[in-house]
């Protein structure tokens, strides 16, 4: 009886379940390079070759460990396109009687999966996925009954859960978040460690020129390909960063330079994500360089907070708010998203310098996403679920359980304030301080109005002008909306006159 195993672009890992208890001699696994997949969202063309190309080094691994491996090409003349498609196919072609599968990381392709064993026929087991911490029963027990969803007390459940930085049952250093340390602005001099390169093999190559050819359109560079596509490279990288920049990680965690698209970040979440990484080993290895004195608890932390907080609280929202939560639009934003996302034709330096980079790596960091072209949406009033689809399609590390929440709820206040305790509303004064943008920007940071004014102080105050009302008893917000209750009715109508005409000339920012 042949067991047929799909694994999915983001399962390249020989720990994943579906393999799980499989024999060798009965087993067909099939990994399948799909259309429907690689255009769902218009994906970075920099994205899509770096999956295909690490799928084919994976699918190169399995033969080497004795696996039977049908791996199904972007331009085998049979591709159906579509991942159903492809199983339908390798079910028929192999005679399979068995079809395995660890669960997907969307409700698109759940909901998808959950229909194979009544349209093909066959039985068919989808296995959970524990390359995750916190398992959804975990989470959702956690949720339950609870008033807010913080992340931070979730996230002193999983130190418990694993042990990490924890000394017994208190926090190593007396407190579980270090996050007030991190807040530093960076300056051009100091020394920038870069995250290590990798030349691109004959099998990276020929995926670059088929992604050349077969989307020319798409959004992104495909020049100069660095990215690790193995787990041996992945590693690397990984151990890079811990040598050069994870001591100071934490310091300049939130800051943002000119030219310098990594800084101290890690620029491993693309290969964590499909795989190639393990989170708790990560973390593990991370908190040995604390204990050895090699990198300081601030930075530590900080990471650690990042893969068993951050990373498992929203994949934990994303799977209990349902299907529907990609659609939330709490504060009824309705703007198109505007062409400069693409393009990066804009005279507005910061939000310029996000998507170049985006462009150039198919990577920004986290302030980057949240406080530059998050924040700008958010005061422009941009429609959340065009966001959303911008930050799957340009971002290497984004697959839907991750990107949607982090854009949704934490980006855009879109959930209405399931996840973020407040909306990431900021004028340009937050990025002046982090970042030297603001010296090099067609507009000038210090002027609040007038045709120089930075666009993100007269959002601003547009913003808080518009959702006053939602916003006059919200704890954390009712001291602005105060601030503009009270600010001077002419200053008020000429701020709302020159938002309004900003945002009808918005293209031309
Ligand atoms: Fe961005 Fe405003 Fe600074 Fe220009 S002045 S870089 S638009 S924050």
């Amino acid at each position: 009886m042949t067991r047929l195993i799909l694994l999915l672009g983001d399962q390249l890992s020989p720990s994943i379940s579906a393999l799980d208890g499989a024999d060798p001699a009965d087993t067909v696994i099939l990994i399948a390079e799909v259309l429907g997949e690689a255009t769902y969202v218009p994906h970075h063309r920099r994205k899509i070759a770096f999956l295909f190309s690490a799928m084919r080094h994976f699918a190169e691994e399995l033969r080497e460990a004795g696996w039977r491996v049908d791996y199904v090409t972007l331009d085998d003349p049979g591709n159906s396109g579509s991942l159903a498609g492809e199983v339908e196919r390798a079910i028929v072609r192999h005679r399979a009687q068995l079809l395995t599968v660890t669960e997907a990381g969307e409700w698109r392709l759940k909901q998808e999966m959950d229909g194979w064993q009544h349209r093909f026929g066959i039985s068919v087991t989808i296995l959970p996925d524990p390359r995750f911490i916190a398992s959804h029963e975990e989470f959702a027990t956690w949720a339950e009954g609870r008033k807010s969803l913080r992340m931070e007390y979730f996230y002193r459940e999983m130190r418990r859960k694993t042990g990490l930085l924890m000394r017994g049952d208190e926090p190593e250093g007396g407190q579980w978040n270090f996050d007030a340390d991190n807040r530093k602005p960076a300056s051009a001099d100091l020394f920038m460690p870069r995250p290590l390169r990798h030349a691109p093999d004959t099998i990276t190559q020929e995926v670059v020129a088929l992604v050349a050819a077969r989307f020319p359109d798409n959004f992104g560079s495909l020049d100069d390909f660095w990215y690790a596509v193995t787990a041996e490279q992945a590693e690397a990288s990984f151990r890079h960063f811990l040598k050069v920049a994870l001591p100071r990680f934490g310091d300049f965690q939130d800051a943002m330079l000119k030219g310098e698209p990594f800084l101290y970040h890690a620029v491993v979440s693309a290969y964590l994500n499909c795989g190639l990484l393990d989170p708790l080993a990560m973390c593990r290895a991370v908190e040995v360089e604390y204990h050895a004195g090699r990198a300081p608890l601030n930075a530590v932390e900080g990471f650690i907070r990042q893969i068993i907080g951050w990373r498992e609280y929203v994949r934990g929202i994303y799977w209990r708010e349902g299907p529907d939560y990609a659609h939330r639009n709490a504060l009824d934003a309705r703007r198109p998203l505007p062409g400069f996302y693409w393009s990066a034709k804009t005279r507005m330096a910061c939000v310029r310098a996000a998507v170049e980079q985006t462009r150039d790596h198919a990577y920004a960091h986290h302030i980057q996403r949240l406080m530059v072209t998050g924040t700008f949406a958010l005061l422009a009033g941009v429609d959340p679920h065009e966001l959303h689809q911008w930050y799957l399609a340009v971002y290497i590390d984004a697959y839907e359980w991750v990107e949607l929440p982090n854009t949704v709820g934490m980006s855009q206040y879109a959930d209405g304030g399931l996840l973020a305790s407040k909306p990431y509303a900021a004028s340009g004064a937050y990025i002046d301080r982090m970042s030297d943008y603001c010296g090099s920007c067609a507009y000038s940071v210090s002027a609040k109005t007038g045709a120089k004014a930075c666009p993100f102080n007269l959002l601003y105050w547009d913003f808080i002008a518009r959702h006053g009302d939602r916003f006059r008893k919200h704890p954390r917000m009712a001291q602005m909306v105060r601030t503009w209750d009270r600010m001077d009715e002419r200053k008020q109508a000429i701020i709302r006159a020159e938002s309004a005409a900003l945002l009808d000339r918005i293209e031309t920012l």
